[in-house]
């Protein structure tokens, strides 16, 4: 990425607003190459590989886990960020970082780990992220955390609750919980990084959930956005029907991503247009930029009930997924009797339950399953 041909409206790393311990360059890499860097070489990164998206790790070798569908949102993010002329690097780095505060067990995990912490400051995945890459990632002799540039860090935080923003506010006043409070938009790279995130699991979560047989082809044709695709491709590829292979769906899939991504390019062009934003730090105070047209954003949010309610709500999904609950409500109450039980810089830190939810939210969804079992004598997943 040249840096001058970027747009007006992107965050040149040239003018970057710098890291909270600061640093010499490390040239030819601008600063968020080096965040880039850094997240790709962080534990938290490696582990999203073995990190539930939808279906459980063990439920199949081929279902996208934490780290595909992380790959696979960069890859969007950035060719759109390329088409917009945005820092590819920035959207990279973001993309990359965005599910860094997943806990196992997915949404289950999180929704857990948030009643149990419910008297001590609540749990949010979001917030989570940013507490991995500023706090705990222990890898830098000088500081915690992974000391990306604000740009980065701003990005990661996608969602805040305006009381969280006060508390993170009251330690970092010009920090990324600082637009939760002024009501500001973030960047055009971050903004591009949410739509990227939610186009990438909707098209993902088809695939999978056709792959595991809790949702059907003719289900899909139910809803426009897919039959559109789909009686486009059989027309295209007659003998694709009669062929018991994915071919089909894959090529409907990646049709429709196609059109939603030069959609979300066309849409956010023509945005920025209107408004027309002199520079990055005039993007805060328009509305939301980045954006899909109005009839296909209808179109994806009836994608996205129809998998919530076929595929997240499935009796099969559903079942898994209160078994990662129990798992971590379980071993949530056995590190809080006994912290000793943890790794060692865990079971020193001085906020206990804060500690437990930080060493939970860490893990693996085998590392959860193997400590429970370790820890309660009892093995509630069969494989
Ligand atoms: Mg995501």
């Amino acid at each position: 990425m040249n840096p001058d041909t970027l747009a007006p409206w992107a965050c040149d790393p040239r003018q970057t607003r710098g890291r909270r311990v600061p640093e010499a360059p490390s040239p030819p890499r601008n600063e968020h190459q080096r965040d880039r860097d850094r997240i790709v070489h962080s534990t938290a990164f490696r582990r999203l590989v073995y990190k539930t998206q939808v279906f459980i790790n063990h439920e199949g070798d081929l279902f996208r886990t934490r780290l595909t569908h992380t790959l696979e949102v960069a890859q969007l993010a950035r060719s759109a960020a390329r088409a917009l002329r945005l820092n590819e690097d920035l959207v990279e780095a973001i993309a990359l970082a965005h599910d860094l505060g997943h806990t196992p067990f997915g949404h289950a995990g999180q929704d857990a780990l948030h009643a149990c912490m419910h008297a001590h400051g609540g749990f949010e995945h979001n917030l989570q992220s940013l507490r991995v890459v500023d706090h705990l990632e222990a890898r830098y002799p000088s500081f915690d955390g992974l000391n990306l540039t604000l740009e980065t860090r701003c990005g990661i935080l996608k969602h805040c609750s305006r009381h969280n923003a006060e508390r993170l506010a009251e330690l970092e006043l010009e920090g990324p919980a600082q637009r939760f409070i002024a009501g500001t938009q973030p960047s055009l790279e971050a903004q591009v990084v949410n739509l990227a995130d939610e186009l990438a699991y909707n098209a993902h979560d088809v695939d999978d959930g056709v792959r595991s047989g809790l949702i059907t082809l003719e289900q899909l044709d139910a809803l426009p956005l897919f039959e559109r695709w789909h009686t486009q491709v059989l027309q295209d590829h007659p003998q694709l029907a009669a062929q018991p292979g994915r071919r089909a769906l894959f090529e409907t899939l990646r049709r429709m991503l196609s059109a939603q991504m030069n959609d979300l390019v066309a849409s956010t062009q023509a945005a920025i247009a209107r408004h027309a934003p002199a520079d990055s730090a005039a993007v805060a105070c328009c509305p939301p930029l980045a954006m899909l047209s109005p009839a296909l954003h209808e179109r994806t949010v009836a994608l996205k009930c129809f998998l919530l309610d076929q595929l997240y709500r499935h009796p099969q999904v559903m079942r898994m997924t209160a078994l990662g609950r129990t798992v971590v409500a379980e071993l949530f109450q056995a590190y809080l009797e006994a912290p000793a039980e943890m790794a060692a810089d865990y079971a020193a830190a001085a906020d206990r339950p804060r500690a437990v939810a930080d060493y939970i939210a860490g893990m693996t969804d085998r590392f959860a399953q193997r400590e429970h079992q370790r820890l309660t004598g009892r093995r509630l997943f069969s494989s």
